[in-house]
């Protein structure tokens, strides 16, 4: 080991500055956060490309002191808090005093500020070094200018995603602490333009409105509970609106945005009771506790809280989650109760066997690269007819062997070389049957195999579908009526950075302005299918690829969920059709 060094102050400071800046949207938070402490009504944010090049945050609050300029960006220096006794009874969103400071040593910044009863001053730092302090005039309040983040820490440069990625999660911070500031207005401008704006009203539901869309204000269940120690509220959505990720989810602890296990345990537990399927609700907690009662010094970005009774909190929430649907949900339990009837009568039925045992058959069909072979051997195989009496399998199915019948005609995906084939690794089993229009039983040498027809069905329109779209010919069909979906601002982002995947995957999109899009035109297969709740999906699993992700990763994230939709349960098939579909 070397001797033992002690770094200057710029290499600590950049070193600092690693916890709390880990992204842009981690300055544009603390410089948000900031502006919420000097008790502004209103906060305009601008950002450039995905804020690496520009954060703007401009306030109308308290504004800083003449003398506080130059302070506020060394570090450990707050206004919030004198001693360690204070972080005990936090009431701020800031309390470190590191956030100017680390901010400034990875990037260039200037500040303006004004307090009610002074001049406007103004001061520019590059990597934490003063520039200049100057007089400037401004109305009360402060503008903060962060350029070029990170222009000094090259290696924290390579971390970065792709700006669209960076702007979405800047946004997505605004969103959420838009949310738990109803009170403030907010605009968001991106890339000159404007992504957010609210209102102030002081209603959360109205922020709602603004972030996600009328249709999950429309779907929200509103809870509250309040005991001696605290207090919740906040919007259970209903199941139409749950999604296969847990992007809208959302929880304040006095205000401030944190992740919480607990929390979200609870939660979802409450809603599980109520859901038919398994995906997660939306939700917004707002949890106010006495500060005494929960740390929030566990996480360089404050973004975690731990709570001293966790049961307690466990309860509460569930409790008024779990109420919160029961009474909601009675409203619309006169037109369900048909169908809940039925569901929980086969679920009886279903639960009273021992369970079915799922065993994989090693089937092959995924080979995307299998060599051509020639046109005698496809003859060979039969190639395009049905055989007469598929007993002794030949081992071999061309793509186009497959489906033919009702729904499961994919005809527009048809094309003349096959060069998608694969190995069967069993015999043709002798069908046995169909069994509540949703296995098929069959029989090899004894054994009884059943085969899930939709799981089968799913795979085989979604090998056609991917070999559709990676020859450049996906066949689209118009809806007859378009769809109309106002999307978040989250999802609008991943629609516009996906157009083009989405537009070869054969959806027609027409974009109305306000995050209104139009689907036209579907793929084919999908063209019957009332609902485009799945559009949520496809771009919730396309949501999370990394920047170099290639298109066809993607094309495959929208065939699977466009393959899953595409399937409808229970279809009665005929002995020809089940041959057909194994
Ligand atoms: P902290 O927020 O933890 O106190 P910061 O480094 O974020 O630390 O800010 C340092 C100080 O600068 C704050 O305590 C506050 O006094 C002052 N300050 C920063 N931003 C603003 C602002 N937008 N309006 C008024 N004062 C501000
Ligand atoms: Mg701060």
């Amino acid at each position: 080991m070397g001797r033992i060094n002690i770094l200057d102050k710029d290499t600590f400071n950049k070193i600092a500055a690693g916890e709390v800046v880990e992204r842009p949207a981690s300055v544009v938070k603390e410089l948000v956060e900031n502006a919420i402490d000097a008790r502004t009504r209103e906060i305009h944010i601008e950002i450039q490309g995905g804020g690496e090049d520009m954060i703007r945050v401009l306030d109308k609050g308290e504004g800083l002191m003449e003398e506080d300029m130059l302070k506020a960006f060394m570090p450990h220096a707050t206004s919030k808090i004198n001693s360690a006794d204070d972080l005990f009874r936090i009431s701020t969103m800031g309390f470190r005093g590191e956030a100017l400071s680390s901010i400034s040593s990875v990037s260039k910044v200037m500040m303006r500020s004004r307090t009610e009863d002074e001049d406007g001053r103004e001061i520019y730092l590059e990597g934490g070094e003063v520039h200049y302090e100057k007089y400037a005039p401004m109305d009360r309040g402060t503008l903060i200018e962060v350029r070029d983040l990170f222009y000094n820490v090259p290696a924290r440069k390579k971390f970065l995603k792709s700006s669209s990625r960076e702007s979405g999660i800047i946004n997505e911070t605004i969103s959420k602490i838009s949310i738990a500031y109803p009170e403030i207005i907010f605009t968001l401008i991106s890339e000159g333009k404007p992504v957010l704006k609210t209102y102030g009203t002081g209603n959360q539901k109205d922020v709602i409105r603004q972030v996600y869309s009328k249709k999950v204000q429309d779907s929200v269940f509103y809870f509250e509970s309040h005991s001696d120690s605290l207090s919740i509220h906040g919007y259970i959505g209903n199941e139409e609106i749950s999604r296969g990720t847990r992007n809208q989810q959302t929880i304040f602890v006095n205000r401030r945005l944190v992740q919480s296990k607990i929390i979200t345990a609870a939660v979802e537990n409450g809603f599980k009771s109520f859901a038919t399927v398994n995906r997660f609700p939306f939700f917004i907690v707002n949890l106010e506790i006495y500060p005494e009662l929960i740390d929030v010094n566990i996480h360089p970005q404050k973004a975690e809280v731990k709570f001293e009774d966790e049961r307690h909190i466990y309860k509460a929430v569930f409790d008024a989650v779990h109420q919160a649907l029961s009474e909601g949900l009675k409203k619309t339990f006169e037109v369900e109760k048909e169908y809940i009837a039925q569901d929980s009568f086969e679920q009886l039925t279903t639960k009273e066997t021992d369970g079915p045992r799922y065993i994989d058959i090693p089937v092959d069909i995924t080979e995307r690269s299998f060599p051509k072979e020639t046109k005698e051997e496809q003859k060979a195989y039969g190639h395009g007819s049905i055989p007469s009496e598929p007993l002794e399998f030949s081992g071999r199915v061309t793509s186009e062997e497959v489906i033919e019948t009702g729904s499961l005609n994919v005809s527009g995906l048809e094309s003349d070389t096959p060069e998608t084939r694969s190995e069967a690794k069993f015999p043709m089993p002798r069908i046995i049957g169909q069994f509540r229009s949703t296995y098929i039983l069959t029989e090899i040498h004894d054994e009884l195999y059943i085969f899930d027809q939709h799981a089968a069905h799913e795979k085989i329109n979604f090998e056609k579908y991917m070999d559709g779209i990676m020859k450049g010919f996906v066949a689209s069909q118009a809806l007859l009526i378009p769809r109309v979906l106002e999307l978040s601002i989250e999802d609008f982002r991943l629609y516009e950075e996906n157009r083009e995947v989405l537009s070869d995957a054969g959806f027609v999109i027409e974009e109305f302005g306000d995050r209104t899009v139009s689907i036209r035109e579907v793929p084919y297969f999908l063209g019957t299918i009332e609902e485009t709740s799945y559009f949520h999906d496809i771009l919730d699993n396309i949501r999370n690829l990394g920047k170099g992700t290639r298109e066809e990763v993607k094309y495959m994230r929208i065939a699977t969920v466009a393959c899953k939709a595409s399937v409808k349960a229970y279809e009665t098939l005929t002995h020809k059709e089940m041959e057909y579909l194994i």
